[in-house]
């Protein structure tokens, strides 16, 4: 299962620059996370600064 973004990322980009598979990019009003991609490593989610990266469900 794929880590997802919530309402409280405030587009920063953190995510998507220490993503080891390139899996983030800006979406609309935030950032989002390709499921097909994510390889569920958990960096995105500690490096998020608004803690808005968690493991889907
Ligand atoms: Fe990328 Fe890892 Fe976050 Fe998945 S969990 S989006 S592979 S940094």
């Amino acid at each position: 299962m794929a880590y997802v973004i919530s309402d409280d990322c405030v587009s920063c980009g953190t995510c998507a620059s220490v993503c080891p598979a390139e899996a983030i990019s800006e979406g609309d009003g935030k950032f989002e996370i390709n499921a097909d991609a994510c390889l569920d490593c958990g960096t995105c989610a500690d490096e998020c600064p608004t803690e808005a990266i968690s493991a889907g469900e």
